[in-house]
């Protein structure tokens, strides 16, 4: 029999900082990235990176690894791996932690147009600016490849393939996280009118929304996926707790 594993399911800075954390436990940790993007290293830690092949799949996984605990620290929007991740501890009986940044407020100065998902925030982005700064991820690009309405300039953490061609707008390559000034100053350099933005939740990405705030500028907000059912925490030390719970 393999030796215990914590098999955390990452791709958010709280997920690479429960790593760093969970790798002074005495357990083995698997860190799964869904493979878009290529990780730092993380010392003490098997990072693996690719989808499991759905719920099913992600229980064998777990029992042929020995898993004996997992954390979903996957993003708010991530909502497939998180349902296959709740359906896989179930059918595999495994306890499940999700770990995830409360979501951000509005704030006095703040003016926020909440949609219930991407299209509509290509929709009213279109009727509100004429040039947006879209900060949704690579998966959604595709939404915005033809769509001349606006002028779009698109953040995503590193080019790739995958990336549609924007027939109006530019990509931006950056991983954060950024700085309010620095937000500020790319909005003005770029004569963004308006942003569309997921509601992420945590400090890496907020300085865009900050930024908005300071030069008056409306943000989109995409609203939040019903989340799975887990029990819920918000913080690396809450997960951390947990886990040492879970070690005994
Ligand atoms: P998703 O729609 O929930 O998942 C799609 C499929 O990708 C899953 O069914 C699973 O494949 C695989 N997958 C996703 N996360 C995985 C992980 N951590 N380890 C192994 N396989 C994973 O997810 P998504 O929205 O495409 O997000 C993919 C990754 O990007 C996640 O790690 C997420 O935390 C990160 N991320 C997402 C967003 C966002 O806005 N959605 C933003 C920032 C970061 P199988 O079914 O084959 O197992």
């Amino acid at each position: 029999m393999p030796e215990p594993v914590l098999l955390l399911l990452g791709g958010t800075t709280l997920a690479a900082q429960l790593a760093r954390a969970a790798a002074a436990f005495d357990v083995s940790v698997i860190y799964s990235l869904a493979g878009r993007t290529v990780p730092g290293p993380v010392p003490g830690v098997d990072v693996r990176r690719g989808g499991f092949g759905g719920a099913e799949a992600l229980a064998d996984y777990l029992r042929q690894k020995n898993v004996f605990a997992v954390v979903d620290a996957t993003h708010a929007y991530a909502a497939r791996i998180s349902e296959n991740a709740r359906l896989a501890c179930q059918m595999a009986d495994r306890p499940l932690l999700r770990l995830q940044a409360p979501p951000w407020r509005e704030m006095p100065g703040d003016r926020w147009l909440q949609v219930p998902d991407i299209s509509a925030a290509r929709d009213v982005a279109a009727h509100t600016a004429l040039r947006v700064f879209v900060s949704t991820g690579r998966q959604a690009m595709a939404e915005f490849a033809d769509d001349r309405r606006c002028w779009w300039l698109a953040r995503v953490i590193a080019p790739g393939a995958d990336l549609p061609i924007l027939s109006n707008g530019q990509y931006l390559y950056a991983r954060g996280p950024f700085q309010q000034a620095d937000e500020v100053s790319l909005l003005r350099e770029h004569r963004i009118s308006a942003l569309i933005s997921k509601n992420a939740g945590g400090l890496a990405t907020y300085a865009k929304i900050a930024a908005a705030r300071d030069l008056g500028l409306p943000v989109v907000m995409i609203a939040r996926p019903d989340a799975a059912a887990a029990p819920l925490v918000e913080t690396v030390d809450d997960a951390c707790d947990w886990l040492q719970n879970c070690i005994g």
